[in-house]
């Protein structure tokens, strides 16, 4: 632009370059269209050729500022719409409405309306918030459209003429967008995206809102914690698809079951609270715990997951008298629910401090449990097997004992608990490791069998366990029985199956335990090929007592035959029941009868091959 610097002579003529460059601005408006520009100058020694150099100098001038304002102007229409802006001047005091943006959102103003106009475009429940940046001269406000399908953040700036407001600047930006996305950022913090049903967080929150009101209005309010038993099954036998189907059901028939002023929240997997607000007593938790357990069974029964006997439960802690916390509150309400899954997994129960001491205690227990084998408080005792073809004995079952300082404590009370707590995986590989050291040192090269608990299959890396102690021991693989359940199967199939396989491919046998107290048998047996049955001693115990247990056993080692399997009787006590097993074609019996689970100095006779009887 260096050729429309001002010319040298105008400045030698002493023409303020200033004064004719304001001149040419206020002449933009005019150039561009048909024009015609008498120039008078006071100069009186200006000559012809000056001038038209001073004329062709202002021309260039006034087109550059109008290049200038076009490309302002751009900006300013780009900005207006990519922003959404809209603007208007209102005038005051007459009111009047003086478009001068729209923006598609917003109806454009008709020419020469009142303010009555604009307050039109917003949702009456919001005008006279808006109303009221006229009269306070200036602020902002969010406004929703009357249909509420829009939202708007205006903006009022008054314009001064002598000291006197003599109109508004209105400035309204679309702010729908923005605020859809908060609103969904909002959500989903406080939402479950599966069920749509609160999350921890918005529970949480409404739990302490509560308690707040609580405190203040002496009110009382329920929180259900409710779980459903054996979803886990469902989850793994029909898929994730059904689970979440499942879960989407439940979650419609909780909310169908409670007051619009009650809360319904999933708090992951099959646990949902149930915020029950402002009731009169305990007696009103109780009625709708117990329609809900009822509506959640009715529900359950027409799925076709009923087979698998899907029960719910539900504990309840009542605030204020149970937590004052809504952390404490929840919790109580869990150990309410622990206490009905363990007495009778099914129905609910309250919160009471007599679950607190018994939560203390097994804490206590899970505490020592961890300690227990430093304090050298295991001992691994062995049963003998006997196998009536050869009326010998031909192994033995490692059973873990835990003498706790105050008292033992039986199997099927702390094996449940190292289960839980994850205990099992150190006490198992223990368990595991003794029984072979033990069976090493047996003159007669019996077989051993160890209990293998289903957290060990899922999460333990058992078979590389089972190799580096087969190796660290010297061990014959063949002579290492694992004994499992079928629980353990059901949690999920493949890599259970995985598992055993990889065992099985070690040379290790895999009996299955407790046969008969399940509810798949025969499709366990069908998915595995085990070596051995281990027929539970409550068939055992029923023999005589009931004809069908004579059937059921016939059956059993008629699908033991059937199978290749050999079938071993457990808790087998009396020589009734050894005869009649036996006549029955039985392989093995165990139990009281044949021997007691003791310290293996006990049989020393059978391992060392020197037989007494
Ligand atoms: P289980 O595997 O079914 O073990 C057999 C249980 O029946 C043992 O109970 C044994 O003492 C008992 N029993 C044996 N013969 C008779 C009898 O003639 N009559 C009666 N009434 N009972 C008999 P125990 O030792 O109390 O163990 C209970 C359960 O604890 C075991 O059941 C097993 O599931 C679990 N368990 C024991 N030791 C271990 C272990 O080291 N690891 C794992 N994972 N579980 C273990
Ligand atoms: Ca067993
Ligand atoms: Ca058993």
């Amino acid at each position: 632009m260096a050729d429309h610097d001002f010319p040298a002579e105008m400045a030698d003529q002493g023409i303020d370059r200033s004064a004719i460059e304001a001149l040419c601005q206020s002449m933009c408006g005019v150039i561009g269209g048909n024009f015609s520009i008498r120039l008078s100058t006071a100069s009186e020694d200006l000559t012809v050729q000056k001038t038209a150099l001073l004329t062709n100098f202002m021309l260039e001038s006034a087109q550059r500022a109008v290049a200038r304002t076009r490309s302002y102007a751009d900006a300013l229409s780009n900005v207006q719409r990519i922003m959404k802006l809209s603007a208007w001047r209102i005038s005051h005091p007459d009111g009047l409405v003086q478009q001068i943006e729209a923006d598609a959102a917003i109806a454009r103003a008709p020419a020469q309306r009142g303010l009555g106009w604009f307050l039109e475009q917003i949702a009456p429940d919001y005008r006279n918030s808006v109303e009221a940046l006229f009269v306070q001269a200036g602020g902002a406000v969010e406004w929703p459209n009357p249909d509420q399908s829009a939202w708007f953040r205006t903006e009022v700036l008054p314009e001064h003429e002598a000291g006197t407001v003599v109109g508004f600047l209105v400035i309204t930006q679309d702010i729908s967008e923005t605020r859809r996305a908060a609103e969904r950022i909002h959500y989903l913090a406080n939402h479950d995206p599966l069920t749509g049903l609160a999350n921890r967080r918005r529970l949480q929150e409404q739990l302490t809102a509560s308690l707040a009101l609580s405190r203040r209005y002496g009110s009382q309010f329920a929180v259900h914690v409710l779980d459903l038993d054996r979803f886990k099954t469902v989850n793994d036998l029909y898929g994730h698809a059904a689970g979440d189907r499942l879960l989407i059901d439940l979650a419609a028939c909780l909310t169908g079951e409670v007051r619009d002023c009650d809360m319904v929240a999933r708090m992951g997997g099959d646990e949902f609270v149930i915020l029950q607000t402002d009731i009169a007593s305990a007696t009103d938790a109780s009625s709708l715990a117990e329609r809900l357990t009822g509506k959640v069974r009715n529900l359950l029964e027409h799925t076709d997951y009923d087979t698998l006997m899907p029960t719910v439960s539900i504990g309840i802690a009542l605030a204020p008298a149970d937590g004052d916390t809504a952390e404490a509150l929840i919790s109580h309400a869990d150990m309410a629910l622990y206490q009905v899954k363990s007495a009778s997994r099914n129905g609910f129960a309250f919160f009471n401090t007599a679950i607190n001491d018994s939560q203390l205690a097994r804490d206590r227990m899970v505490a020592d449990l961890r300690r227990a084998r430093e304090r050298g408080e295991f001992e691994v005792v062995y049963q003998p097997l006997h196998d009536v073809a050869r009326n010998q004995v031909t192994g033995f079952e490692a059973l873990l004992r835990w003498h706790r300082a105050g008292g033992d404590v039986p199997p099927d009370i702390f094996i449940p608990l190292a289960e839980e707590s994850g205990h099992i995986l150190e006490i198992g590989a223990y368990v595991l490791r003794e029984a072979c050291r033990a069976a090493v040192g047996w003159a007669v090269p019996l077989h051993v069998a160890v209990n293998i608990s289903a957290v060990q299959v899922q999460k333990g890396r058992l078979p590389e366990l089972v190799a580096q102690i087969l190796a660290e021991t010297g061990l014959a693989a063949h002579r290492l029985e694992l004994e499992v359940t079928e629980s353990m199967l059901l949690a999920d199939v493949d890599a259970a199956i995985e598992v055993l396989n990889q065992l099985q491919a070690l040379g290790v046998r895999v009996s299955l335990d407790d046969f008969g107290t399940g509810y798949s048998s025969l499709a366990t047996l069908r998915s595995f090929p085990f070596d051995k049955l281990k027929l539970d001693r409550r068939f055992v115990q029923d023999l005589g007592a009931d004809e069908r247990t004579e059937a059921v056993i016939a059956a059993v080692l008629d699908l033991g035959r059937a199978l290749g399997l050999n079938v071993v009787a457990e808790g087998v006590e009396t020589e009734t029941q050894a005869k009649s097993l036996r006549d029955a074609g039985c392989q093995v019996l165990q139990g009281y009868l044949i021997g007691r689970p003791q310290p293996i100095a006990h049989y020393n006779n059978l391992t060392s091959g020197i037989q007494l009887d």
